[in-house]
């Protein structure tokens, strides 16, 4: 039975990619090139991700019906060709990015996000911009405009939660979903 304070209590939650295990070595590697240069926090091995859809706090009752919403995406998995380094002065986060966002990943999210607003969840609607945060507070005002590029096979989405510590956020992986061969457009 669901305990009786469960409409109250709220979770930090999210949709995102998470990388395999070869994948993780190499994104982490990356973080430590670019905090040589840019100083600042590394994002941790294990929290490294691709963001497809913020919710932010959701009662812990509607999490059931999150992972309903997750097993109904249809669409298929994709490459990712991570190239671009950056960074963003205001936040001052250093991240890998796509050069352009593969159409697969624009469809998924799309996806996800009409399955979403039909299940009457809100999420965050700022422009999707695929990205894997490497640095916080990091001063990265001349990114190397070279990189080897990381290809990153998505196959998989997770449902996340995060709880945030003074120590940065933990991240809590509750749900994985695979996606399939096929096609969503
Ligand atoms: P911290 O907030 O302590 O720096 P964090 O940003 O990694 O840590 P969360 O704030 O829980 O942890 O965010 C989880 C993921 O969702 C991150 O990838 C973050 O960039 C992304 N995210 C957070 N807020 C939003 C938002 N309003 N819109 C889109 N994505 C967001
Ligand atoms: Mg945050």
């Amino acid at each position: 039975m669901m305990p009786a304070d469960a409409h109250l209590k709220t979770a930090r939650v999210f949709f995102a990619l998470w990388p395999d295990a070869d994948m993780r070595i190499a994104l982490d590697r990356l973080s430590g090139k670019m905090h040589a240069l840019c100083g600042g926090r590394r994002t941790r091995a294990n929290a490294m991700h691709i963001t497809l859809a913020f919710l932010g706090e959701v009662p812990e009752a509607r999490l059931a019906g999150l992972q309903t919403v997750a097993a109904q995406v249809r669409c298929s998995g994709c490459d990712i060709a991570l190239t671009h380094l950056g960074w963003w002065p205001r936040s001052r986060i250093a991240w890998v990015a796509p050069a352009v966002t593969p159409q697969a990943l624009s469809g998924l999210v799309h996806e996800l996000q009409a399955l979403l607003e039909t299940a009457g969840f809100h999420f965050d609607e700022r422009a999707y911009f695929p990205h894997v945060t490497l640095l916080r507070h990091a001063d990265c005002r001349q990114p190397p405009a070279e990189m080897a590029a990381l290809s990153w096979a998505a196959r998989d989405f997770v449902l996340v939660k995060s709880v945030l510590t003074e120590h940065g956020p933990v991240y809590d992986v509750i749900g994985r979903w695979q996606l399939a061969a096929g096609s969503c457009t």
